[in-house]
């Protein structure tokens, strides 16, 4: 039997037994019987970075709710399992039950980050299952995949059958509904896909045709069908109190990146920063009031055990009721050694205050994104911030005993100029004459300056926009290298060829299948893995099939390009991107829109829809 086999042959010989086993506190084990549908998520990277997923969290206990379903997981066997897996012929299983992850109904991916997809070949062709949608069988599982690189589903239209847009909990029934309907009515597998193609918010790949342009641009994508939607529109929940949010969460017996209780305080963000997709893809904002959530963390410590509470979206220190939340939570666990943790991204002096409250005793660090080093600059990217602000924030720290800052910083914005580079070091310099103010000396501090490349993604406003060359980004990186002294300041970068890589695959369109096919063929996968990141590997990849990458990283898109995320509607419109890119060149920023709606189109995207700025 295969899981006497893995338990007694495989699991002994691989480094951590625990990622493959499952059956951790609050998982579920459901006997599956006739007529139920069997439902795996697949995460394509190792079980310590998909357990600190809050989306499988949540779809996970939803689809276990059903009495319908059985809803598993499994994660990319890391190296050495798979090595061992081909060579005793074991195909990829199901934590839970074990179960060949090819007799499943539905394998389910989510898609976190553009150089995961490899692994996603490599699970599918460990599972058995025809790389290609095409050339799938009756038997075959439906493969879907959904999550915020799904808003370009392009690059993975060969090989998804159908994608989910938007937010899982507001769909995922209806397609299981849909499903069951269908497989009582007979349906073929080609008429489950028209079917699934009806429901608000999934993308048939299959059912849409893309053309092209002498010159290599994307000409358009049409439907197959009349009756099929022009635009993919995402789906949204609308009154997040009312949505599903698990009352337990698995507990891993691995520690795992995010090890905790893991809290969704609110979706979206107003801030409006124009590179950043999350801040675009996830409109509008929708917050939780602070005694549901106080009454979800009730539940999950009971359930869970945990001794810390994140309080997560894409930034909780906008969130309205905070100091309500954070003060109720406080004195609910008080003396009951919970601790509560919060992302600290926020520049501004009063939310030092809190976290001081927080973080009373461990100090463990503090984190400020100042994105850019100039006025000038952060005006272009529209991060509402001034140095004098960062300088507050950071003197608040200074003063609550903080000693270790970390600065995040992004190189390769549009406009950049070496002057904006310089004033990266510059305000490194600054931070340690206010620690000097403070304490006298530059003892026991350190300064972490850390610096990304700027990948400019689909639907934000500078969507149009070139990535630096790989040269370029080098060139800068050393440049800041050069400038910043003293043994208080760090500086650590992000692998360029990696930033390149993921320019190319999150603006690619349907051609970009070939080479990312082509790298997993020739050995790549844990591509953002340092240990099995293969450049050279990838280049030949694109030599090999022809493609060139400068034309989807470095190129600079016309106003009326059409592009391949075109057809998928996330509510913001490219009118309202169009005047944000065109206030970047004039270096105006705009209003966080808690204050004033400034019609980024999600506001009249669907009746009963609701943003923050609205009310
Ligand atoms: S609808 Fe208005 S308030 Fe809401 S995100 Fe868009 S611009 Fe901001």
């Amino acid at each position: 039997m295969l899981k006497d086999r893995i338990l007694n042959e495989i699991l002994p010989c691989v480094e951590k037994p625990a990622r493959y086993i499952g059956n951790e506190l609050n998982s579920v084990h459901k006997q599956y019987m006739d007529g139920m549908v069997r439902f795996v998520f697949a995460f394509p990277d190792i079980y310590e970075i998909g357990m600190s997923h809050l989306g499988i969290k949540i779809l996970y206990h939803l689809l276990n709710e059903r009495e319908d379903t059985v809803c598993e997981r499994v994660f990319a066997p890391w190296v050495d399992m798979e090595k061992i897996m081909r060579k005793e012929g074991i195909p990829l299983f199901s934590l839970e039950s074990m179960t060949p992850v090819r007799d499943f109904d539905f394998v389910g991916f989510t898609l976190q980050y553009e150089m995961s997809y490899t692994n996603i070949l490599n699970m599918l062709d460990l599972a058995g299952i025809p790389i290609n949608a095409a050339e799938r069988s009756e038997s075959s599982p439906l493969v879907i995949a959904g999550g915020p690189c799904a808003y370009n589903p392009e690059p993975l239209a060969q090989f998804v059958d159908f994608f989910v847009m938007g937010e899982g909990e507001e769909v995922i029934n209806e397609i299981i509904d849909t499903y069951k309907d269908c497989k009582d009515k007979g349906l073929s597998r080609k008429e489950i896909l028209h079917c699934m193609a009806h429901i608000d918010g999934v993308y048939v790949p299959s059912l849409y045709i893309m053309t092209y342009n002498e010159d290599g641009t994307v000409k358009n994508v049409k439907p197959v069908d009349v009756d099929l939607p022009l635009k993919i529109k995402k789906r949204v929940i609308k009154d997040m109190n009312n949505s599903y949010y698990p009352e337990k969460m698995i507990v891993p017996y691995l520690q795992t990146v995010h090890d905790r209780i893991m809290l969704e305080i609110f979706r979206g963000c107003t801030r409006g920063c124009r590179f950043c997709q999350a801040g675009m893809i996830y409109r509008p904002v929708r917050e939780r009031s602070w005694e549901n959530l106080l009454e979800l963390a009730r539940k999950l410590v009971s359930s869970t055990g945990y001794d810390e509470i994140s309080l997560v979206s894409l930034s909780s220190c906008d969130y309205t009721f905070l100091e309500e939340l954070i003060y109720s939570l406080i004195d609910e666990f008080k003396g009951k050694g919970v601790g509560i943790s919060l992302p600290s991204l926020r520049i501004d002096a009063a939310y030092v205050d809190i976290f001081n409250k927080i973080e009373e005793v461990r100090k463990s660090g503090i984190t400020f994104a100042p994105e850019a080093g100039s006025q000038r600059l952060r005006d272009v990217i529209n991060k509402n911030v001034t140095e004098e602000d960062l300088m507050n924030a950071v003197f608040s720290a200074f003063k609550f005993g903080w000693r270790t800052i970390k600065l995040y910083f992004m190189i390769g914005l549009p406009t950049e100029t070496d002057e904006d580079l310089d004033g990266i070091a510059e305000l490194g310099e600054r931070v340690l004459q206010v620690y000097k103010e403070v304490n006298g000396n530059l003892k026991g501090l350190t300064v972490t300056m850390s610096a990304s490349s700027f990948v400019p993604k689909p639907h934000t406003p500078f969507q149009w926009e070139a990535q630096d060359s790989m040269e370029e980004l080098y060139r800068k990186q050393l440049l800041i290298k050069s400038k910043i002294r003293g043994h208080a300041l760090r500086f650590t970068y992000h692998d360029v060829r990696l930033s390149f890589l993921e320019a190319v695959i999150s603006r690619g369109d349907r051609r970009v299948s070939m080479v990312i096919k082509k790298a997993w063929e020739k050995g790549c996968r844990f591509d953002s893995w340092n240990e099995c990141f293969n450049f050279e590997t990838w280049m030949d990849a694109f030599k090999e099939t022809g493609i060139d990458p400068a034309f989807y990283a470095n190129r600079k898109r016309e106003e009326n390009e059409v592009f391949p995320w075109d057809h998928i509607d996330v509510g913001v419109t490219k009118e309202f991107l169009k005047r944000e890119r065109r206030r970047a060149y004039e270096g105006k920023s705009t209003f966080d829109c808690r204050k004033f709606c400034i019609k980024c189109g999600i506001q009249d995207f669907e009746e009963g829809l609701k943003c923050y700025g609205q009310n």
